[in-house]
Parts: structure tokens; sequence; C-alpha cells
């Protein structure tokens, strides 16, 4: 008799729902992107119970009834086919991971509708099991109502933080993908208050929505994104928001160009708002230093450094110029 056995598909699901979903804004922003990628133009998240109730409702291009028993399985993906598909990605997702391991450990109903079809598909799944389907009636697009997260791993459930911590976090994720999508409209409603509302009208209208209009007034486009003047400065760096290819990142390189670009403006303490849309070419990134943390790697460090801190500083530069020329006449 071997003592190695391999696991049952509900075990290593509960363990893969360990990385997948860290608390309830990680598994939020797994939900969204799903309805980015299905192209959908308006998404609504609804959060109760600490971020254990979440129901999410989008405008995508739906499930059928096929791809809706498939999507809660484990590494089934509609996203990539092949191992050349992995480097050239298009799509946030590609894992097939997140519906599998969320369903895992909560209880799930997902509803859909795709536009070729005449009726929609429900199913209830609990702690992964299907338990019923039905056919429905609904618009086209996807709702995901999840419950009770956690249930079923008492220690997850114990590291859910306090209902404030939870739902600051939420909020800053569905802040940080409407700040990119910005034309897909986005609502977020905590305990039933919503906190973040986008029309999906464009970048400015989007920094209008979520920062309102001081810091939309004080903010300056350049060929990189947007900075803000010495009337944002902020007591931490948070408000310095960067993009890489499209994905919101952390990086030490950019953070540091952005805040030496603003060296002799900068008090001790005090930091700039800015929002930085970086593109490279993916095979000069490394994006698998902390997935789930959306820590990133450049090949090239110093080059990336440097591209950024000149952009910006020729941008504030020039602005200093333009002011002190008009302060002159
Ligand atoms: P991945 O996003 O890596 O493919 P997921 O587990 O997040 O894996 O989703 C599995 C599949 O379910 C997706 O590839 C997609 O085809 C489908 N899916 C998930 N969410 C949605 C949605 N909101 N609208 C349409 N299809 C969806
Ligand atoms: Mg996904």
């Amino acid at each position: 008799m071997s003592r190695i056995r391999i696991l049952d598909e509900s075990v290593s699901n509960i363990i893969a729902a360990g990385e997948v979903v860290e608390n309830p804004a990680s598994m939020i922003k797994e939900l969204i992107e799903n309805s980015l990628d299905a192209g959908a133009g308006s998404i609504r998240v609804e959060v109760k119970n600490n971020g254990r109730d979440v129901r999410l409702v989008d405008t995508g291009m739906g499930m059928g009834k096929e791809d809706l028993f498939l999507c809660v399985e484990r590494h089934a993906t509609s996203k990539i086919k092949d191992k050349g598909d992995i480097f050239n990605l298009t799509s946030y997702g590609f894992r097939g991971e997140a519906l599998a391991s969320i369903g895992s450990i909560s209880k799930m109903i997902i509803s859909s509708k795709t536009n070729d079809s005449k009726t929609g598909h429900k199913i209830n799944l609990n702690a992964g099991k299907v338990t019923k389907y039905e056919e429905i009636s609904r618009a086209v697009g996807t709702e995901i109502v999840i419950k009770d997260l956690f249930f079923n791993t008492p220690a997850r459930l114990k590291f859910l933080r306090k209902k404030s911590t939870e739902y600051a976090r939420i909020r800053e994720i569905v802040l940080k993908e409407a700040l990119y999508n910005t034309e897909v409209s986005f609502s977020l409603l905590l305990d039933g208050r919503e906190v973040v509302k986008t029309s999906g009208r464009g970048i400015e209208n989007t920094i209008l929505e979520l920062f309102g209009r001081n810091t939309l007034k004080n903010s300056t486009k350049f060929s990189l994104g947007y900075w803000g003047n010495m009337n944002l400065l902020k007591s931490n760096k948070d408000s310095i928001y960067t993009y890489v290819n499209g994905r919101y990142v952390k990086s030490k390189t950019i953070e540091k160009a952005v805040l030496d670009a603003y060296y002799t403006k900068l008090t001790r303490g005090r930091y700039p708002f800015a929002i930085i849309f970086f593109d490279i070419s993916p095979d000069l990134v490394d994006i698998n230093v902390h997935p789930s943390k959306k820590i990133i790697k450049f090949v090239d460090e110093d080059g990336v450094y440097r591209e950024i801190l000149d952009c910006l500083t020729d941008a504030i530069y020039r602005d200093d110029r333009k002011n002190s020329i008009s302060l002159k006449i």
C-alpha cells in the first residue's frame, strides 16, 4: 500500500482557494476581471456581511448552459488553449481557477444568459458541488451571488479583519479597476451604501467621479498618465496608482521614479497624486514574482526608472516654465 495519494478535487480546490481568495477583496477582484474579460459595459458589486456575502451583476457576453457547468471546474477556461497563449495574454484571467476556488469555500449561485439563447440558466453550488439547476429568464450577462464565504474553512474565517478594514480593501480594489477601465461603468455598494460610482465616460470623468473635482482640477495629463500638482500632496504613497500593461501593480522602481521626479517639490513625508499607465513588451516583465500581491519586476529596472523619471520630470518642468512665464506677463 502506498502512502501517497492524489487528492480529491474538492480538497485540492480548497487548497487552491487559499491562494486565489486571500480575502473578500481579492475574490471581488477575480470576479470583476471575469466581467471585464466578458466585455461587460457595466459592473455592479453589492457587498454585505464583512465581504462574506457578495452579489455581482454584469452586462458581459454571458454563458450558455454547458459553459455554466464548466466554469466552476478547476482549470476550465475559455481564455487560453495552449502553452503559446500564456506568453501572449490578452485577458486578465487564464488560470481557470477562480470560480472553482471561490465555489469550493462558499455557497454560490450563478445565473447567466448569452445573446444567442432565448433562455438563461442558473446553477446553485454548495462547497463546490452543484445542488440545483434551472432554466430562467433574464437579460444578457451574468450574475454571481456568493454567500457565507469561508463557511467551511474556519482558519480562513479567523483571518477576516474587522468590517472597516475589509470594506476599505474592497473599495480600493474596485477603484483601481475602475480607474483603468474607464469605458466601463462601475458601482460598488457596501451594506447598501454606494461608495464607488463611475459612468464609463473616459479617464477624466472617471478621475472626477472617483476622486472629486479638486483632484481633477489639480491634475495634468502627460505622456504616461496624469500627475497631480502640489495642492494634492498626501501623507502616504497610496495615491500613486501604477498600471503596467493594463494591470494594477506595485513596483518600487516606478514609485521611486515618480518620487524622484517630484523630488525638489516634496517635503518630508508628503507624497504626490499620480496615475501612471506604463506599457512595455511582455517579455521584458516578470509577472510571476507575486501574482496575487501584484508586485512586478522588470528585466531592465534602470531603463524603466529612467523613462518614467524623464517623462514625468519633463511634464512637471514644462508646467513650471509655463507658470513662471504667465506670472511674468
Ligand atoms: P479564468 O478567468 O482564468 O478563465 P475563472 O475561474 O475565473 O477562470 O472563470 C472560468 C471561465 O468562466 C472563464 O474562462 C469564462 O469563460 C467564464 N466566466 C467567468 N466569469 C464570467 C462572466 N462574468 N461572464 C462570462 N463568462 C464568465
Ligand atoms: Mg478569472
